[in-house]
């Protein structure tokens, strides 16, 4: 399948689609692991990405749309598909996909947006937790880990992203309604748009999304 989460920051789609890749084996590509594992080996992407990043600013397109293009051509997404979390998030990295999809003679099978209001959304970034060895994603009341601070797959220590912290999350929201916002029209005019409540909780959230996919 080849699936698209769109939604806010902190909307709960990243965890998600982590549960959907568990159960379907469908490739997982996060846009903000790939640049912040960039980032943390200071490689060529990882350098031009930083400040953006750093300051909740989003990627230029052109830097966005060359990693994915290449991702798209391993393996792994020729036979099973993919499932983009955080890309696309301008209509430009929509319409680079439409059309790298069209020269592949594949198209979406389906988008789903994860709707909820900017004040859950703080409210649940100021929270939230990732390991540093596994980018495994906690919240210190609604998905605490069994030991406090330490990652119940790898024991890794946990910490707060420097991006979660409440002055660039409100950049990240600005941005987000700035320029993302704009591909949930996109993707209903092509009537592939499937919403999707947010604000219930993980395992509400998860029901809707698998009754969506028909994956139940
Ligand atoms: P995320 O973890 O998805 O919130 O992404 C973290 C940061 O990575 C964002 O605030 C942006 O700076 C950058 N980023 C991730 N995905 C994209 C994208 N598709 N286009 C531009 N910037 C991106």
């Amino acid at each position: 399948m080849r699936i698209i989460f769109l939604g806010p920051p902190a909307a709960g789609k990243g965890t998600q689609a982590k549960m959907i890749q568990d159960r379907t084996g469908i490739p997982l590509i996060v846009m903000g692991d790939i640049l912040r594992a960039a980032i943390q080996k200071q490689d060529e992407i990882g350098k031009a990405a930083e400040t953006y990043v750093k300051t909740g600013a989003l990627v230029p397109d052109d830097m966005i749309i060359k990693i994915i293009m290449r991702r798209l051509t391993e393996p792994d997404c020729q036979q099973k598909g993919f499932l983009f979390d955080g890309f696309p998030r301008t209509i430009a990295q929509a319409e680079a996909l439409d059309h790298e999809m069209s020269a592949q003679g594949t198209k979406l099978d389906a988008v789903l947006y994860y709707k909820i209001p900017d004040e859950v959304a703080i409210a649940r970034i100021s929270g939230r937790r990732t390991c540093r060895k596994c980018d495994a994603v906690y919240h210190i009341v609604n998905k605490p880990s069994k030991v406090p601070n330490h990652c119940d797959l790898c024991q890794g220590e946990l910490y707060q992203r420097d991006d979660d912290k409440t002055e660039v999350m409100q950049n990240r929201l600005i941005a987000y309604h700035k320029k993302t916002a704009a591909l949930v029209e996109y993707y209903q005019q092509k009537g592939i748009l499937g919403y999707i409540d947010a604000s219930q909780s993980i395992e509400g959230i998860l029901q809707e999304t698998l009754r969506t996919l028909n994956l139940q």
